[in-house]
């Protein structure tokens, strides 16, 4: 089990930036899921300090990374599991999305090429990089904030409990200050190929989805998909920056691959059948909606009235299901926007 002592800052990053459900799963920090003769999943507890799955393939003249974890130490951590099962050096490192919990260790990978597409790469220096620079200036006000109520506060328990409190922020922006956001250097359009051995390697950008720009890895000659957020297992979705529709559309082209197993960015090793079970949660999603937008009703009221279906009741992120509603929403309000009928939209019911 994670100790959150530990991480108080990865924790209010976290808080920050994505919010994770308080459910024990697994135990440990992270499991090393053997896949295939030289293939690995890491799938980790969404409580730890690492929060996204990662995966390594031992290739002949090197390793391929998928992904690194949300801080530098969650890549060291990685960094010595992959030492415990080859000597071999760390060649490549892919990163699927642009999000922290998938690029933050990145850093502790030097010499690696770091691949992803170019629009990942975009969007690590124009979203990631700010978004790190307003959480450190954000702290560091409150810091300052924090030290003057201190200097005045004359009851000794409760200067005491703010010293507590000035301690746990700067732990975290020491943490954030030791963070280098390490982009990647190997930049393809959309597909690339690594062939080393005999293991045959895609990189594949199938279509916007959980960001406007995720790449999956394919290793056909095991029929095993890492999807990085593309698939979430057991989970509601962050969809933050997603486009649900466009994402629908690249879960049937991820289902189209002749694959079996299939990674996700969060939850364990999944089937066939569990990524159809996610699209239809967004096909489910969409119905439930539906109504809501072409009966004029207001995106308030739909957040408001739809509950969580209940086969999904038990999924992490529970709190996440708003915002799935929401987003679900407008991006059918927009299509229905797109296609006025010459007589203008229709009345709302109430
Ligand atoms: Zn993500």
């Amino acid at each position: 089990m994670a100790d959150r002592n530990r991480f108080p800052a990865v924790v209010l990053y976290i808080a920050l930036v994505f919010f994770t459900a308080a459910v024990a799963y697994p135990e440990e920090d992270a499991q090393i899921v053997k896949l295939g003769d030289d293939i690995f999943a890491r799938i980790v507890n969404p409580n730890g300090n690492a929060v996204g799955n990662a995966g390594f393939i031992v290739l002949e003249q090197g390793v391929l990374v998928f992904d690194t974890h949300f801080t530098p130490e969650a890549g060291q951590q990685l960094l010595q599991d992959i030492r415990s099962i080859t000597s071999k050096p760390v060649r490549y490192i892919v990163n699927s999305h642009y999000h922290p919990d998938h690029t933050h260790g990145n850093q502790a990978f030097p010499g690696a090429h770091i691949i992803a597409i170019k629009k990942t790469r975009e969007d690590i220096l124009g979203k990631d990089l700010p978004s790190l620079n307003r959480t450190i200036r954000v702290t560091e006000s409150q810091l300052d904030g924090m030290r003057e109520k201190s200097s005045k506060e004359t009851n000794t328990g409760r200067r005491d409990a703010l010293k507590q409190q000035i301690q746990t922020r700067q732990d975290y922006l020491s943490t954030l200050s030791q963070l280098k956001i390490t982009l990647p250097v190997v930049v393809p359009e959309n597909y690339m190929l690594i062939q080393d051995g005999s293991k045959e390697v895609r990189l594949q950008f199938l279509g916007p989805g959980h960001t406007d720009a995720d790449t999956i890895l394919y290793i056909p000659s095991d029929r095993i998909v890492f999807c990085g957020d593309l698939f979430f297992k057991n989970a509601i979705p962050n969809i933050q920056d997603a486009n649900i529709l466009k994402w629908m559309d690249t879960l049937k082209m991820i289902l189209e691959l002749d694959a079996d197993r299939f990674v996700p960015g969060h939850g364990i090793v999944g089937n066939r059948r569990d990524v159809e079970r996610f699209l239809a949660y967004f096909e489910q999603l969409r119905a439930i909606v539906e109504p809501f937008v072409l009966g004029g009703y207001s995106v308030e009221k739909a957040m408001q009235d739809i509950q969580v279906p209940a086969q999904y009741s038990r999924y992490r992120f529970m709190n996440f299901f708003t915002a799935n509603v929401q987003k679900m929403y407008a991006e059918l309000k927009q299509v229905q926007l797109l296609s006025i009928p010459i007589e203008g939209p229709k009345k709302p019911k109430n």
